[in-house]
């Protein structure tokens, strides 16, 4: 990679955005950016922080990918990652701004905060009765760590709010106890973290992360199934902190006792606190949810609009945001009113692939996927790793899933014999990462109109 060619590249991007971007955020957000690799069409960002990342992929994302597209000549495909190199620098320097990564717990260092999503809070939750008893658990919890129920498991399907609450009782405990040390983490995230750290022989690094901690959040646990190690190391991080009266609040995609592949022992003492599981919401709350978002997007929506799209959408609150989204967008740049009568238009397709479910066949979505992410259908079957086909072959688990009855393990099936656990990994993986990467989600939009 010629050094001359990035410089040429970084100055035309730099020269598009700065048309469109106010200063101080284009200084701020976009000057710091440096390019750590092209190849091809694929770019690698280097930023300086975690919460660069996340303004820049809240703010301008689309836009850095249609400058850089321009720039390249071609469709680029970025990637960011945290400028390591940089960040130790400023880490050195007093004053100067951390990375979360980077920070080790030791005694006389400031707390590092957890890195959570900012909307998901307490406040931004609607209750309804499918969720009141979790979120009461969860508020009582954040109120007392440690000493109302200890663990505590929330449970319950996708796009449900576990998450949300997780976030939001980290949310709570920082601003109520200012000095604990929150870690959230998903159950991934500390299974990679514990090999990374047994193969760098930094056990004890590992131990000060999750061990002296006031509160440990981890979401999703359901992905330590089958994980041997992970799982005794998570027994034993679970007893220290139990031990010790610090809180731990779990979120797993089922009730312990229907978790496979989880040791006996663990399955115990995740039912030793308190259990409670969010359902799906009626409708009413799906209508004053959509409200909320409406009402947080900046935005006014009518009742009847609410209404209307709640009681077409109905499989998990994920979706019935898209669909706002949509919405909301639709009527951002046609400068119309989201009246029913647009509502009815342009959710039409929307709820058509809702409806429509049934009706797509394996084959269908499998064609489709290949053909949009240029893999062909025998790289899909077989236990090839690399990203592009690891990422089409669980978009059609995700796909599968969505639109066909068939069951996590008749879906693993058809894409090469996988078992029910890595679909039912791939789904989520893919339904988290369509929220962090537009690229992607574009791909998936794209077979769905393929599909439609
Ligand atoms: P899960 O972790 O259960 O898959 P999430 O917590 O990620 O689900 O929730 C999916 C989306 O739905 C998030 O954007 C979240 O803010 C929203 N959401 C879920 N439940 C509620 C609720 N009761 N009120 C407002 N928003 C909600
Ligand atoms: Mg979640």
């Amino acid at each position: 990679m010629a050094k001359t060619y990035v410089g040429q590249i970084l100055k035309q991007v730099r020269e598009e955005l700065k048309l469109s971007i106010p200063s101080p955020k284009y200084e701020l957000l976009i000057l710091p950016l440096k390019i750590g690799d092209i190849t091809d069409n694929a770019v690698t960002l280097l930023a300086t922080g975690e919460k660069h990342i996340e303004w820049l992929r809240e703010e301008f994302w689309e836009r850095l990918v249609h400058a850089f597209s321009q720039a390249l000549g071609k469709p680029a495909e970025l990637h960011v990652v945290v400028d390591t190199e940089a960040a130790d620098q400023r880490a050195e320097q007093p004053g100067g701004m951390q990375p979360l990564s980077k920070v080790l717990p030791q005694a006389n260092r400031a707390i590092p905060r957890p890195l959570l999503n900012p909307r998901f809070t307490f406040e931004h939750f609607v209750v309804g009765p499918s969720n009141q008893f979790c979120w009461s658990a969860a508020k009582a919890v954040a109120e007392r760590p440690g000493y109302a129920y200890n663990p505590l498991f929330i449970y319950g399907g996708v796009g449900l709010g576990k998450t949300h609450l997780l976030h939001s009782i980290g949310h709570r405990v920082t601003q109520l106890y200012p000095n604990y040390k929150v870690v959230y983490v998903t159950s991934e995230r500390f299974t990679s973290d514990f090999i990374e750290k047994v193969r760098g022989g930094r056990m004890n690094e590992f131990h000060q992360r999750y061990r002296q901690c006031d509160l440990l959040l981890i979401d999703d646990i359901q992905f330590i199934a089958g994980k041997v190690e992970t799982q005794m190391e998570f027994y034993h991080t679970f007893m220290s902190l139990v031990d010790t009266g610090k809180q731990i609040v779990i979120s797993s995609d089922s009730s312990p006792q229907d978790m496979k592949g989880i040791e006996s022992r663990l399955v115990s003492r995740f039912g030793s606190g308190l259990l409670v599981d969010i359902e799906p919401p009626p409708v009413e709350t799906r209508t004053a949810i959509l409200r909320k978002k409406a009402e947080l997007e900046g935005a006014a929506i009518s009742d009847e609009v609410a209404r209307f799209i709640a009681e077409n959408v109905h499989s998990n609150i994920r979706e019935l945001e898209g669909a706002l989204i949509r919405l909301l967008a639709f009527c951002d740049f046609s400068g119309s009113k989201p009246t029913i009568e647009v509502a009815h238009r342009m959710l039409a397709d929307f709820m058509k692939g809702q409806r429509g479910r049934r009706f797509l066949s394996m084959e269908q979505i499998a064609q489709a996927t290949c053909e949009v992410f240029r893999v062909s259908a025998n790289l899909i079957m077989g236990r090839d790793r690399r990203k592009k086909v690891a990422e089409a072959r669980m978009v059609i688990m995700y796909l599968a899933r969505e639109h066909t009855n068939l069951t996590l393990s008749q879906i693993g099936e058809e894409v090469g014999g996988r078992d029910h656990s890595t679909v039912s990994h791939g789904v989520s993986k893919i339904a988290q990462a369509m929220d962090e990467d537009p690229y992607l989600k574009q791909m998936v939009q794209q077979v769905i109109r393929k599909l439609s």
